[in-house]
């Protein structure tokens, strides 16, 4: 097993990067990662004002995959997150999805023992470790902080251990990244942060040879999710379910118009974030409906 220590990081996405480490299909790699804030919130007098901004958003990577070239797509199997025992959380003035209203800068240092996050004296709540961001290099320099067709900064609360995310290759060995754990984070990501923590994610990857995929696509046990973005929540409520209703033309061969009346029947949408540069929304499709073959065009 390989591992990529968490001083291999990385604040974008850029194909020019140095290589953290080079992995063959198949074969695990456990990624250790730094938590969104770089590591530097370690009390609640830790805010806004003390950050060094130039080391938050932190990825650990790139990772070059053997043998993933432009227009595969690279199936990455999240097989454990393991995270520490203490997480942070804060709220920026002017962020979230309140950030109209006048509020302060604040840190909570909270603690994860026994699978569950103490938020407050008897408010607890289950812990359900996630990959904030996670994604590969597009042709062009992106912010890990963003967030796009590549992956990046989704923050979506499914992507976990015992999932599996396909991502569209648009370089040369992928060139992949993650970081940005979330010992519990709500599908929305209200406040701008969730319980950042750090930790390792052990991984798998694999490809898909000259198939690709319009969005990132996440793959739980019983459904498939495509992860879509846009500047408002309409616009990505839209990307993702174009997405859909295509994987349903091309799984059933139906004309536009059935495809997406199907999509009134079988096509959940869920918003990943509101917070991030772009938001995100998914289109969740149970697996009775999709075949695996049908998400991809040809
Ligand atoms: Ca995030």
């Amino acid at each position: 097993m390989k591992v990529v220590p968490r001083n291999k990081v990385i604040y974008s996405f850029n194909p020019e990067h140095k290589l953290a480490e080079h992995v063959k299909l198949g074969e695990t790699v456990l990624v250790e990662t730094e938590d969104a804030f770089g590591g530097q919130v370690k009390n609640e007098r830790d805010s806004r004002e003390t950050l060094d901004w130039s080391k938050v958003d932190g990825v650990t990577g790139p990772i070059y995959i053997e043998n993933a070239k432009p227009g595969d797509t690279l199936v990455v199997d999240i097989l454990q997150i393991n995270i520490e025992e203490k997480g942070a959380i804060v709220t920026i003035p002017k962020s979230g999805i309140l950030a109209g209203k006048q509020f302060k800068p604040s840190t909570k240092i909270v603690e994860i023992c026994d699978g569950y996050v103490n938020f407050d004296k008897d408010v607890q709540v289950k812990a359900t470790p996630m990959i904030g961001t996670i994604g590969v290099t597009p042709k062009s320099e992106i912010p890990t902080g963003s967030l796009g067709k590549h992956g990046g900064n989704m923050d979506v609360k499914e992507l976990a251990a015992g999932t599996t995310l396909y991502l569209p290759v648009f370089t040369e060995g992928a060139l992949f990244a993650a970081g940005d754990l979330h010992a519990v984070q709500a599908d929305g990501e209200l406040c701008v942060s969730a319980i950042e923590v750090a930790g390792e994610i052990l991984l798998r990857f694999n490809l898909i040879k000259r198939r690709k995929a319009e969005w990132p696509i996440l793959e739980t046990k019983d459904s498939y999710a495509f992860l879509a973005c846009g500047d408002t929540l309409d616009e990505s409520a839209k990307f993702a379910t174009e997405a859909a209703v295509e994987a349903f033309m091309r799984e059933y061969s139906w004309p536009f118009e059935k495809a997406y009346m199907f999509g009134s029947l079988a096509v959940d949408l869920k918003i990943n974030q509101v917070v991030d540069p772009k938001k995100g929304v998914r289109a969740a499709v149970s697996k009775d409906f999709i075949k695996l073959e049908s998400l991809f065009a040809r």
